[in-house]
């Protein structure tokens, strides 16, 4: 039996992937490493944010408007799978909003993480609402 399952675009290195219902987490990296990458480099991110937390309180002037121009994007683009995070807002953006990811082959797909065959049929939207709707709220 063919198990369902998802296409989607590394945020990273912007490789299509597919990924099969079993390993499907809602994901959005690809499987050579992205998310590890992604991981370490948001820590970092993280901790440098907290140590300029203090020092740049008194000159954020800059920041906030940044702040409120994501909050507009966020806004104004829809939400859908396409804009899981802050971080990669800006890269997303430049995916146009109806890329048509279909995989030339039509053969055996398979899921680039596990090697499972998996059926033809590639979902974009992730299996659950949740991801998507906790990630919008932010
Ligand atoms: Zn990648
Ligand atoms: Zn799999």
């Amino acid at each position: 039996m063919q198990t369902s399952s998802r296409l989607y675009q590394c945020l990273r290195c912007h490789a299509q992937v597919v990924i099969c219902t079993h390993c499907d987490h809602g994901q959005r990296y690809c499987a050579n490493g992205c998310s590890k990458k992604a991981r370490i480099a948001s820590q970092k991110r993280a901790r440098k944010k907290y140590q300029t937390t203090r020092a740049g309180r008194f000159n954020n002037a800059e920041r906030q408007q940044r702040f409120r121009n994501r909050q507009k994007q966020k806004v104004t683009h829809h939400c859908s799978l396409q804009t899981p995070s802050h971080d990669v807002l800006n890269k997303q953006l430049k995916t146009p909003k109806s890329s048509p990811f279909r995989p030339k082959q039509t053969k055996a797909i398979h899921c680039h993480h596990c090697g499972e065959i998996c059926s033809p049929f590639l979902r974009h939207d992730f299996l659950r609402d949740r991801v998507n709707q906790g990630d919008c709220r932010r």
